[in-house]
């Protein structure tokens, strides 16, 4: 099992009042799954996915990642796992606006103390965008900036990439070449769980889990949405 929360919950302490973000999610994912994660504005679904990422740590209840009790680990060493196991899609690419798209793939890479320009340029040729790499963001378009976000989320090759509103910036047309792209990333082993509002965008998963009030009020596979190729 790669994910497992047990009884997870998260509470927000606001001036005195508790906002109860998540009470109580089971969930399981195992490694090799695409899932998205739906649910109305509010019902805890980016508290889930920064739960997941390690970014955050829950109120009560147990968090496992690859059969590690997350609960013992030293800040020091969830920020390593989270380094070099998960990688980050955001719905604003979060670049770095004055580093070239090669040199925004690197970083992580730079973090983990690996200089290996080889490896960030095989990323972005992964994602179709060697031709780009010394290309600032504001000179790439929206589709494009977030291939280079998708390279540096995979440039440590990662067991699970964790994407939240991937496809909130983009066009139609852009936003199924960046769900492909994540579909075809899958294929090749990458567990990918993802926040979206959009049925469009979660058709392209294999397993959809619905939460409302901080609730997991459904969970369900489905057939995936193949893209039809883009011509020309
Ligand atoms: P969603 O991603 O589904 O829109 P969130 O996980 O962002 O939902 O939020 C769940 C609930 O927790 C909401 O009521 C939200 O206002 C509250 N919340 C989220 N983050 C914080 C925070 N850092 N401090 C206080 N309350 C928060």
């Amino acid at each position: 099992m790669l994910i497992e929360l047990r009884q997870v919950s998260k509470v927000y302490r606001m001036g005195g009042v508790e906002v109860h973000a998540l009470r109580g999610v089971d969930l399981q994912v195992e490694a090799g799954e695409f899932v998205a994660i739906m649910g109305p504005s509010g019902s805890g679904k980016s508290t889930c996915l920064n739960l997941l990422g390690l970014l955050d740590r829950p109120s009560s209840g147990e968090y496992r990642f690859e059969g590690q009790n997350t609960a013992s680990l030293s800040e020091v060493e969830r920020a390593r796992l989270r380094n070099r196991r998960i990688g980050f899609v955001f719905q604003s690419f979060n670049l770095l606006p004055r580093a070239t798209a090669l040199e925004n793939v690197e970083l992580p890479l730079v973090y983990a103390g690996v200089r290996d320009r080889r490896r960030a340029l095989a990323a972005l040729r992964a994602v179709g965008l060697e031709h780009r790499a010394g290309h600032l963001p504001s000179q790439l378009s929206g589709g494009e900036q977030q291939r280079v976000a998708i390279a540096r989320a995979l440039v440590m090759r990662p067991a699970l990439v964790l994407a939240d509103e991937p496809t909130g910036n983009l066009d139609s047309l852009a936003s199924v070449e960046i769900m492909s792209l994540l579909q075809t990333l899958n294929q090749e082993g990458i567990t990918v769980v993802m926040v979206t509002h959009e049925p469009d965008v979660a058709a392209f998963a294999r397993r959809v889990v619905q939460f409302r009030d901080g609730r997991i009020v459904s969970d369900r596979p489905q057939q995936a949405r193949v893209a039809e190729r883009v011509s020309g």
